[in-house]
């Protein structure tokens, strides 16, 4: 027998209309790439949305089309966010670090018939333009600084004008995709992921329930996560469910323009990698002092060494350290302590700060070792992560040999990262699979050695890679960029460092140093760049 309870699409448009009527003072402040400081409601964003959602009409888009956008975080991008996907339209994300050839190949696959652009971006686009005789373009500016290009254009603020600013926003199914965003793909083309109406909204939820009450009411929230990568971890649609104001930092993304931003907007919350977290953190040292109101920062995309966690918490920022994917929403896991773990000892804290977490409510979790068996969930054992939900993908945009390697028989969806869970549920992700050492039959973690090794105090970034050895199949390799080049830390020092908690099989057998460390476009560490650029490097 069903319930007789109503059954209404959760559908996003919902979502800004709910924080246009309840939260008149939450703001959407803009640092543009203009130079100036932009403020608006979302009363005003939405009336700017509906603009937008006439003017693509007018353009000629319709349901299910894909609309790119290429662009930094700004009040511009949320409207387009709402304006498109609200008429059932597909906001189809960049990412503006991938190469120019993924870039090609990612805008063919998704079929963009329209693509939206930050003055940034214009010569990246004017570069490539030659690849898509019927696209269509919109510089995301206004009149006065439209500038000259072989794009043939149109003006954002030009489109708007005159444009009716109320509609009821058209009903549709709540599994209508609403945004494709695509993995930086590491190996092998970019794969796309596509969002739902549906995924989406229980995804706001499910932040709301987690992270949400950490935050306080109405929190000023910044997010240094990208709204061109995994919808900038969904805030664009749990901020205005909660009323929080979403400080936007445009192209200015150094730790002294964050801690400005910070400062001057009395943000409360940051979400970003850990890079940007040790932007921050030097800006921090430097000036003596955190941001007044700064108190919580969530990190993800990659582990965030415990000594950063460490130096955040004694400055009184709380540190939710989450997991999760492009192909997760991306929210999995987030380490929120309970009531009763905010009064452990600092230590124990930290550790369970430096694991990943506990599984939000409607991702299932599961791990595999190679035959393919369950392993159970008791901290030890260490198998391949596999989920499900509501906000998992169920499929790769068109690729089914992508997907079909991605689903297993029951319909779980592989993530490629080697984890185990605690009895608790916390989650530790012990490293991607593919970055894992095998090292005389037993597994060294690179993620552990790079935790550690960052907190030597000459080294800024570190990575650690598998390279071949004819005794011990694999043995790691430290890759090191110096905080001073002239004054590096030397192997045996960094060993004296980590005998404290490794044993000497598992301590790296040679170091080598950086300039600068290759990034992906997500801003990880590219360990297949540096794979392949010390591939030839002899080692003991
Ligand atoms: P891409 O690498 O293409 O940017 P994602 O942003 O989807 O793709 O990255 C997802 C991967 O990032 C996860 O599978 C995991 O390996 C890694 N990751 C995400 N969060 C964490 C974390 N907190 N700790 C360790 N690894 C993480």
């Amino acid at each position: 027998m069903h319930g007789l309870m109503m059954h209404r699409p959760l559908l996003q448009g919902e979502l800004l209309d709910y924080a246009a009527e309840g939260f008149p003072e939450a703001e959407v402040v803009s640092r543009r790439v203009e130079g100036d400081t932009h403020r608006q409601s979302y009363g005003e964003t939405r009336a700017r949305a509906v603009q937008l959602s006439f003017a693509l009409e007018r353009l000629g888009i319709t349901g299910g089309d894909r609309v790119a956008t290429l662009a930094w975080n700004g009040h511009r991008h949320l409207e387009l966010y709402n304006g498109i996907s609200n008429i059932g339209a597909i906001c189809h994300t960049i990412n503006p670090r991938l190469s120019a050839e993924q870039m090609i190949y990612i805008i063919r696959h998704a079929g963009d018939r329209l693509l939206f652009v930050d003055l940034t971006f214009v010569p990246l686009v004017e570069a490539i333009k030659q690849h898509f005789p019927d696209l269509r373009y919109v510089i995301m500016t206004d009149a006065a600084h439209m500038p000259e290009n072989r794009l043939d254009a149109f003006c954002y603020e030009d489109l708007l004008q005159g444009e009716n600013s109320q509609r009821v926003w058209p009903e549709f199914d709540e599994g209508t995709a609403s945004g494709l965003c695509y993995t930086s793909g590491t190996t092998g083309n970019p794969k796309g992921v596509l969002y739902s109406h549906r995924s989406n909204v229980l995804h706001a939820f499910s932040v709301a329930a987690t992270i949400g009450p950490d935050l306080g009411k109405q929190p000023r929230i910044l997010p240094v996560v990208p709204l061109f990568h995994v919808n900038a971890w969904g805030l664009p649609f749990y901020a205005p469910l909660a009323g929080a104001s979403l400080i936007m930092p445009g192209p200015y993304l150094d730790g002294a323009s964050l801690w400005d931003l910070c400062e001057a907007e009395s943000v409360q919350s940051a979400w970003g990698v850990p890079t940007i977290w040790q932007g921050l953190h030097a800006e921090i040292v430097t000036r003596g002092r955190k941001p007044a109101a700064l108190r919580h920062v969530v990190v993800g995309g990659s582990a965030m060494p415990r000594s950063l966690t460490a130096a955040f918490e004694d400055m009184g920022i709380d540190v939710n350290h989450a997991w999760g994917m492009t192909e997760t929403s991306p929210l999995g896991s987030q380490g929120s302590l309970t009531a009763k773990q905010m009064y452990l000892p600092r230590e124990r804290r930290l550790d369970l700060k430096s694991a990943q977490g506990r599984r939000v409510y409607g991702v299932d979790m599961k791990l595999v070792d190679e035959d393919g068996t369950c392993q159970p969930h008791d901290g030890e054992a260490m198998g391949r992560l596999f989920v499900r939900g509501n906000t998992v993908a169920s499929a790769y945009y068109r690729n089914e040999q992508a997907s079909a390697d991605a689903i297993d028989a029951d319909g779980w969806f592989a993530t490629g990262d080697v984890a185990s869970i605690a009895p608790g549920g916390v989650l530790t992700i012990r490293d991607r699979a593919k970055d894992l050492i095998k090292s005389g039959g037993e597994w060294i973690s690179s993620i552990d050695l790079e935790n550690l090794a960052i907190a030597h105090p000459k080294i800024a970034q570190c990575a650690v890679i598998a390279m071949p050895h004819p005794k011990w199949g694999e043995r790691p390799l430290l890759v090191v960029k110096s905080v001073a080049p002239d004054d590096p830390a030397t192997l045996d020092d960094i060993k004296t460092l980590l005998s404290a908690h490794l044993a000497q099989w598992q301590m790296p057998d040679d170091l080598v140093f950086v300039e600068d460390m290759p990034l992906t476009a997500t801003g990880k560490i590219s360990k297949l760049t540096l794979r392949e650029r010390f591939a030839d490097h002899p080692m003991p």
